[in-house]
C-alpha cells in the first residue's frame, strides 16, 4: 500500500484510508465533533471503538473518501484557542439534496410516541437518513442493472 496516497488514517488501528476508499463512521454525534471525528477502515474497526465509547445505540455509517486531498487539510495544525469560523468551500459545494434529511419529523415522532411513549430527538433524523440514502442508492443501483429510469417498489432491498 506505499504507493497510495492516505487520506487519513483510520482511528482504530491506524491504517491508511486511502483517497477515494471507502471508510465507516460511527452514528452517534460525539463521534463525529469535528476535532475528534472518527473514521474506521473496515466495520471491524469501528466495532472496536464500541467499548470504550459506552453509546447506547450505534450504528456504522459506510463514507467515501474525498478522491483528492482536501485544500483545508492543512487547517488541522492551527494553534489552540483560534477562532474558527467555518466557510464551506464554494468549489466543491455538494448538490444540498444529497445531504438533506429526508424523514418526516412529526410522522416520526408520532410513530415513536404511538409505539412507546417516548420523545424523539431531531438529531436522530440524520442518521436515519443516511440510512435512507444507502437504501435508496441500492435500489437506483438495482434500477440502473435493468436499464430502467424509475426506482420501482421491487429495487429496494431488504434491509
Ligand atoms: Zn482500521
Ligand atoms: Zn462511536
Amino acid at each position: 500500500m506505499a504507493d497510495v496516497t492516505p487520506w487519513r488514517r483510520c482511528s482504530a488501528c491506524k491504517k491508511p484510508i486511502a483517497l477515494g476508499a471507502v471508510y465507516w463512521v460511527c452514528n452517534v454525534s460525539t463521534c463525529n465533533q469535528k476535532r475528534t471525528a472518527l473514521a474506521f477502515c473496515t466495520l471491524h474497526c469501528w466495532e472496536v471503538h464500541l467499548p470504550g465509547a459506552n453509546h447506547r445505540e450505534a450504528w456504522a455509517v459506510e463514507r467515501r473518501a474525498p478522491a483528492a486531498p482536501e485544500p483545508g487539510a492543512a487547517a488541522a495544525s492551527e494553534p489552540r484557542g483560534t477562532r474558527r469560523i467555518v466557510v464551506s468551500a464554494p468549489a466543491k459545494k455538494p448538490d444540498p439534496a444529497l445531504a438533506e434529511v429526508l424523514i418526516v419529523a412529526s410522522r416520526l415522532k408520532d410513530y415513536v410516541r404511538a409505539r412507546s411513549g417516548y420523545n424523539t430527538s431531531d438529531r436522530v433524523l440524520e442518521p436515519l437518513s443516511e440510512i435512507v440514502r444507502r437504501v435508496v442508492d441500492q435500489a437506483i443501483e438495482n434500477a440502473r442493472r435493468e436499464g430502467r429510469m424509475t426506482v420501482l417498489d421491487r429495487d429496494v432491498p431488504d434491509v
